[in-house]
């Protein structure tokens, strides 16, 4: 099969859709890889490291999607690359199309196959292409949560690690999922004291066994968030109600409650986030504060850091990559049932329900 990596169009976005590693494997199994001049440079992957991995280089956008059977990027297709898509060609990307309306006709209109990350689904219901980017964003809540306590950056000036003779700082986590976990663990790296609530004992028992003793876990309520909200420093939002908004577990009176330079991370602002107080923030302009709290609610922490999202992603998109290609989509998605839930349309005609329901009026 041909398949061609553009160079990502969306503003800001460094990450690409494979690295060097993944055409080498593509073209091992004798497939044709043609990337976009420049393309990984955002991610410090060279067009002579593709070159050397097998794939060919060309210059122009136009070029990568007339030729391919099919698209792997990261972000779905931007208004100006609409009108490259070819009838019948696989675009497999994160598409989120229930947020967009014009993306999902422009899609109809281009006749795609359109296969979407965020919706391939494992039978235990995890979805294993957006589980890396809840890890790196998990991580990340820590690296930035642990900056803006800073004072120069508005926060308490506190030093999360504590010195000797200085009690270390206290991080309160809000879900104990995939951002949950990866938080703590980051966070009693540094030796913070971490407290981690969730509504699922299964989670909270997993917690209790495989994290250290200043990893406590309690049962997510408004009693104890009420209580521990005011004496911690670092407040990481990540909880998800898959399919819904996140519920505002922390309500404007409660910032308040808390004391000045308390910052709070809600990753999960792109599900409207779990403090009531949240709205989405940028790289450029990450936080703002109100009541002297500061918030950070960057709705795509992953861009920060694209060399290590980029490799993230391609280590768990390649295999279906490589499943796609050997048995083209039909035959792929028949023999993989996970791969068979990340199609949302067939030659421009919308299969998965939940796109079904948002537009059933509309498109
Ligand atoms: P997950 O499903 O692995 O974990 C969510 C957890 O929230 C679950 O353990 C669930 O039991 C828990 N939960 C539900 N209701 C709760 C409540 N009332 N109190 C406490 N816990 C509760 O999800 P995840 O992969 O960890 O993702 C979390 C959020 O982070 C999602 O909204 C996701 O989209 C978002 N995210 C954001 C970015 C970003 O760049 N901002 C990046 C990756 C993920």
């Amino acid at each position: 099969m041909t398949i061609g990596i553009p160079k990502e169009v969306k503003n800001n976005e460094n990450r690409v859709g494979m690295t060097p590693a993944g055409v080498f494997e593509l073209t091992k199994h004798g497939h044709i890889v043609y990337v976009q001049s420049n393309a990984g440079e955002g991610s410090g992957f060279f067009d002579s490291d593709y070159k050397k991995a097998g794939g060919l280089i060309l210059d122009t956008i136009g070029q990568v999607y007339g030729i391919s059977e099919m698209i792997v990027k990261v972000k779905e297709p931007m208004p100006e690359e609409y009108g490259l898509v070819q009838p019948d060609q696989i675009i497999f990307t994160y598409f989120h199309f229930a947020s967009s309306e014009p993306l999902t006709k422009a899609m109809i209109e281009s006749k795609a196959t359109c296969i979407a990350y965020e919706t391939v689904e494992d039978d235990d219901g995890t979805l294993p292409l957006l589980t890396p980017m809840s890890e790196v964003a998990g991580r990340m809540a820590i690296q930035q949560g642990a900056k803006y306590l800073e004072k120069p950056a508005k926060g308490r000036g506190v030093l999360l690690g504590g010195v000797p003779g200085v009690a270390p700082g206290k991080v309160l986590i809000l879900g104990a999922g995939v951002v949950g976990v990866q938080a703590a663990k980051m966070a009693a790296g540094l030796g913070a004291q971490v407290t981690i609530l969730d509504i699922n004992m299964k989670r909270l028992r997993y917690i209790n066994d495989v994290m250290p003793p200043h990893v406590i876990t309690e049962f997510s309520n408004e009693f104890n968030i009420r209580k521990y909200i005011q004496n911690h420093d670092l407040i990481i939002g990540g909880v998800l109600l898959k399919g819904a908004k996140a519920p505002n577990l922390i309500t404007r009176d409660m910032l308040k409650e808390m004391r000045p330079g308390t910052v709070i991370v809600d990753v999960a602002v792109d599900q409207g986030g779990c403090v009531e107080t949240t709205r989405p923030t940028t790289h450029e302009d990450p936080i703002y504060i109100i009541d002297d709290v500061v918030h950070y609610s960057v709705a795509n922490m992953p861009g920060a850091v694209p060399y290590t999202s980029t490799v993230a992603l391609t280590n768990v998109t390649l295999p279906y990559v490589l499943k796609l290609a050997n048995l083209g989509w039909a035959n792929a998605t028949d023999k993989d049932p996970a791969l068979k839930k990340g199609l949302n349309i067939i030659n421009g005609e919308i299969v998965y329900d939940g796109i079904i329901e948002a537009f059933q009026d509309s498109v």
